[in-house]
């Protein structure tokens, strides 16, 4: 039976929803304990966090690595790095979707803190062959190929220079929510391999894969030479208020939508998840901005009616991203047609993962320790063994 949540706009089309006595769903509620638990002075926090940053980074040639996808979260945390005299590494990963807003956005943004930007395009025979696989799969999360990437690349930065710190864009104030079923984590390097070995058609001899060392370190926590904040959290951040910031003060380009800084994400979360699962993110994004106060209930739903697509966008869309993966439109037809599966459905280290995260006290130190072995980084190892293994949190760690 169809039910909405009486505070936010989430209702059945995720099939885990539960609702308490008050009509209210277990994601608005986990949203406002998330909202609650922020620093009540954030000025205080944000100012504490900075300074940690640019400690960190003191004689380093970066002091923090910022993913720039040129949608409008990472873009307005790439604008207030400026502002807060950050020296951030710009990491750009095109995967072959780049629209022409998006391409604009990230050389703006590039050119207005005067930071080096690395922009990495992915070798699009591989990208399509990963792609095609997942579309064959039947899975609900078609973005993981672009995804795993993106971290791939971030964290192969990180590494290479030796960056503290990593600042996402990821924020409370609009993605507070976002059903499990809805996603599925794109870190797990073997999940796509098993999927493309049991669907793709040639080597990925180009993709860079996460290893599971990268995995461990940064999924799990054990590379503790980086830290991930999420300063966004630490402003009254309002996606709706920083769009026009953008396109005042760096000439950014509005996509109308979220996520319009790709093609092929455009295409899958308006019309590919809606129709072949009937999950709208937006019901997710909206619910997100009643939450932090950004839109009412009401402007919600009001927002909700609008079509996911105007029909000559969508002509336009599929056309770009069936033409570019090398589908006639017969084959689409089927693509859109057949079985779905569940993640689950497919190998993956999620259970192992899972596990190991959950790992605490004596066991965690020696996974720790068996990790920084294996990644051969002696010198850490033994800091660790002399007395300095618990590592104090700092400002902002978790948000
Ligand atoms: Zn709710």
């Amino acid at each position: 039976m169809y039910r909405q949540c009486t505070r936010c706009v989430m209702d059945t089309s995720d099939p885990q929803i539960t609702f308490d006595a008050d009509g209210h769903c277990n994601h608005c509620t986990q949203a406002a304990k998330l909202l609650s638990e922020l620093p009540t002075d954030k000025e205080k926090a944000l100012s504490l966090l900075i300074a940690n940053i640019q400690g960190m980074g003191k004689d380093k040639p970066y002091d923090c690595i910022i993913g720039l996808s040129g949608g409008v979260d990472s873009s307005y945390l790439a604008y207030k790095a400026k502002d807060w005299n950050l020296r951030p590494l710009l990491v750009h990963v095109d995967s072959g979707w780049n629209t022409p807003e998006s391409e604009n956005n990230v050389v703006r943004l590039a050119e207005y803190l005067n930071a080096p930007l690395v922009r990495e395009t992915a070798d699009w025979e591989d990208m399509r062959d990963l792609q095609r696989a997942f579309l064959q799969s039947g899975v609900p999360n078609q973005d993981i190929p672009q995804d795993h990437l993106f971290f791939s690349v971030i964290y192969e930065q990180v590494r290479k220079h030796a960056i503290p710190c990593w600042l996402s864009g990821s924020n409370l104030a609009g993605e507070s929510i976002l059903p499990q079923a809805w996603g599925y984590n794109a870190m797990d390097s073997w999940h796509l391999r098993e999927i493309h070995r049991k669907f793709g058609t040639r080597n990925l001899s180009s993709f860079k894969f996460m290893s599971l060392l990268d995995y461990l370190g940064y999924y799990c926590g054990f590379d503790e030479s980086l830290q991930r904040f999420s300063p966004l959290n630490l402003l009254d951040y309002n996606p709706l208020e920083a769009r026009e910031t953008l396109k005042r003060d760096c000439g950014w380009q509005d996509y109308g939508r979220k996520h319009g800084e790709s093609y092929f994400t455009r295409y899958f979360q308006n019309y590919y998840l809606p129709k072949r699962f009937g999950y709208d993110k937006r019901k997710a994004h909206l619910s997100s901005l009643i939450m932090s106060g950004a839109i009412t209930r009401d402007q919600a739903i009001e927002e909700l009616q609008r079509p996911l697509y105007v029909p000559e966008d969508l002509e336009k869309d599929e056309t770009i991203v069936r033409e570019k993966l090398g589908y006639s439109k017969a084959q689409w037809e089927c693509i859109l047609n057949l079985p779905t599966h569940p993640h689950e459905d497919y190998p993956s280290r999620h259970a192992l993962i899972t596990r190991i995260s959950a790992t605490s006290g004596i066991k965690r130190m020696f996974l720790v320790a068996l990790f920084l072995l294996l990644r051969g980084d002696f010198s850490t190892l033994s800091k660790k063994i002399s007395h300095k293994w618990r590592r104090r949190p700092l400002a902002g760690e978790g948000l």
